[in-house]
């Protein structure tokens, strides 16, 4: 399951990144332009736009917090959240997140998270490092509210 977001919804399009899903991200493009992409990519459209979600059989996110967004598009289309996709996509590039030996990022993370942490991942495209941090815990209650 591919999707892509519009404009207005850059929070929800970075959510559906870190639950593992390919989530495109799309600013100043025209609604023919999206449904094209759509198309070529098998990606289905989230929506602000009611006509727009109308035009490309998406799903019309009416909802303005992020959490009850997310949960609109998986209750819409069912979604399972698989616990061993969850971090392993950049939530700035949409690619994959490779893993990394904790030496290698001594330094180039606070050192109390290279204390307190063993396992790391990096965007081989911005270079950005990932870890289960102090992030992690609000956003697995968010994860668990979900799955209810
Ligand atoms: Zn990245």
């Amino acid at each position: 399951m591919k999707f892509i977001c519009d404009e207005m919804l850059g929070s929800l399009a970075k959510w559906l990144r870190i639950l593992g899903y390919d989530t495109k991200y799309v600013k100043n493009v025209s609604d023919e332009k999206i449904i094209e992409i759509a198309e070529k990519e098998g990606r289905i459209v989230l929506t602000r736009d009611k006509l727009l979600a109308r035009k490309s059989k998406g799903i019309y996110i009416n909802e303005r917090d992020v959490e009850e967004q997310l949960k609109k598009v998986i209750e819409s289309l069912n979604l399972d959240i698989e616990e061993e996709k969850i971090l392993t996509r950049c939530t700035i590039c949409n690619i994959k997140v490779t893993k990394i030996d904790k030496d290698k990022v001594k330094g180039k993370v606070p050192e109390y998270v290279w204390n307190n942490n063993e396992d790391f991942w990096i965007c081989p495209s911005c270079k950005r490092i990932y870890w289960i941090g102090s992030h992690w815990n609000k956003m697995e209650e968010v994860i668990q509210k979900l799955k209810k």
